[in-house]
């Protein structure tokens, strides 16, 4: 059964996330460390074993070059604990919660958390590691090479268009395999002489080129046998890989939870409830190591469902794999390997890691325009990003950088503004027929804008990816109310120059 839209207050309390600690601050809130990147550093080196009365401490954290210094200080009134440490250069403040100084083990040797937490058990004693079970902060470095090299963690799996029979088993075999469109009229206007070519993703089945993520993400899981039937799969998601990975639990039966913040629109939660996902909302703004985030939530909700799984795509490589294989494959094989521009929008930073890495192998000259919206903190260098500044255009932007998000193939980042992109998606559907979402306008404005800075010529070619559809906001930018309250309208041209 699905379950219906939760308010925020019931949902957050159900899943005990009003309670407070005595350690106060929302600031000072952190969930334990990420001990899997410790562990690769050569920080952990044995097993701990944390008992009701053993509060974590100073003796807890094992000892060794850049090993943590940790001192440990109980909060009043709880069996709270919280550790003041360096890591890698920064101070970092643990508050260890009191449900998670009980029956706890963490094995320093493969970062698997064996035990019960909240009477919901997290991996089965002695079971082995499994990352879908164990939450790790989604804004590390990455350490993929994601690519064809030796050291190449990731299996990879060569898709170029797939060859459709002319009978489908299921939807999922209508994943990928988009068209690529050429923009026949936008381009004209603004001058420019070069081909504007359109991947356009919002023709896959769940509406997004999100649809390859939750597809890659879950069977790759499946192969290694991390998520077998019967399992719960919990996504934090910004809806369209919410959409995705609800239309792949559709159809292989798993129960779906997704935690979307309430600021996504309200055609989202109707697609993902109809395909029979729980939907979580949580308020906005919050920033996403806190446990009342998406990403919090949806960590809380792994913790406390029995076989249940997170796929985490702000950290999952099978993310930008899916591009890496699919997507950047895909627009290599329509232009013959011919390309001087892609431009690309970002949220997990998925889509650009994977088809920045593959495009600059095959076509070294070709130009990687990133475009993040004004508020998010993703773009480089830093100083172009403002924090705290709030955007509309749903599915780029984060308070943080990803692990997904590899930013070292970008040529050139531009911060983007929420009227030029609604009114450039406006333009698309009217001047090019093309029924896009408002992040397809935020990558063609800026994508004009750098097609002029880069002076791309006639007989030169930029591709621009029109990530999910119209559908998703149909109460949205489509509608001239919503448009108009907003100013989103002023200036907007009357009629399409000639
Ligand atoms: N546009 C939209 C509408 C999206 O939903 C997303 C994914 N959140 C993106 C762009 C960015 O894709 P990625 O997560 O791969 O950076």
């Amino acid at each position: 059964m699905p379950r219906n839209y939760v308010p925020k207050q019931i949902s957050l309390d159900h899943l005990g996330l009003l309670k407070k600690t005595s350690c106060g601050s929302r600031d000072s809130l952190a969930y334990l460390q990420e001990r899997k990147a410790l562990k690769h550093q050569g920080v952990f080196t044995k097993t701990e074993r944390l008992s009701k009365t053993q509060q974590l401490g100073v003796e807890d954290y094992p000892k060794g070059v850049g090993g943590p210094k940790a001192q440990p200080m109980s909060h009043p009134g709880t069996t709270d604990s919280e550790v003041v440490y360096k890591y890698a250069g920064s101070v970092i403040r643990q508050i260890i919660p009191q449900d998670r100084i009980g029956t706890y083990t963490v094995n320093m040797q493969t970062g698997s958390q064996n035990g019960v937490q909240n009477g919901c058990p997290i991996n089965k004693e002695g079971a082995e590691f499994n990352p879908y079970r164990n939450w790790r902060r989604p804004d590390l470095p990455s350490r993929c090479t994601y690519g064809r090299s030796k050291d190449n963690p990731h299996s990879n799996k060569s898709c170029p268009k797939p060859v459709r029979p002319k009978i489908l088993n299921s939807v999922l075999e209508n994943i990928a395999g988009t068209p690529m469109i050429r923009l026949n009229n936008i381009g004209k206007s603004e001058g420019l002489k070069c081909e504007i070519l359109a991947k356009c993703e919002f023709f896959q089945p769940g509406g997004s080129l999100k649809d390859r993520i939750a597809l890659r993400m879950i069977e790759d899981a499946e192969e290694k046998g991390f998520i077998k039937p019967g399992a719960t799969i919990i996504e934090p998601s910004s809806g369209n890989t919410g959409i995705g990975v609800a239309m792949v639990c559709a159809v292989k039966g798993y129960r779906c939870i997704i935690v979307m913040p309430q600021r996504m629109s309200l055609e989202k939660v109707a697609t993902m409830k109809a395909l029979g996902a729980e939907i979580y909302r949580t308020a906005n703004g919050i920033p996403f190591d806190q446990p009342e985030s998406h990403v919090g939530v949806a960590r809380r909700l792994m913790e406390e469902i029995p076989n249940s799984f997170l796929l985490d795509q702000y950290r999952n490589p099978s993310n930008p794999l899916a591009h890496y294989d699919g997507t950047a494959e895909e627009i290599l094989d329509a232009c013959d390997n011919k390309l001087d521009m892609v431009v690309i929008g970002t949220g997990t930073g998925g889509t650009l890691t994977g088809v920045a890495r593959k495009i600059k192998e095959r076509c070294p000259n070709c130009k990687i325009v990133a475009v993040d919206p004004e508020g998010s903190l993703i773009a480089e260098p830093a100083e172009l990003n403002q924090k705290g500044k709030k955007f509309e255009v749903e599915g780029i932007g984060k308070d943080f950088v990803p692990t997904a998000c590899d930013r070292q193939f970008v040529d050139k980042w531009y911060k983007a503004a929420d009227k030029e992109s609604f009114q450039m998606a406006r333009r698309i559907v009217r001047e090019e027929g093309l029924l896009v979402g408002g992040s397809s306008g935020t990558a063609l404005h800026y994508g004009i804008q750098a097609m002029k800075d880069f002076g791309l010529k006639e007989g030169q070619r930029c591709v621009v990816i029109f990530v999910d559809s119209i559908r998703n906001y149909m109460t949205r930018f489509l509608n001239d109310e919503w448009m108009g309250e907003r100013g989103y309208l002023e200036d907007e041209e009357e009629e399409p120059s000639k």
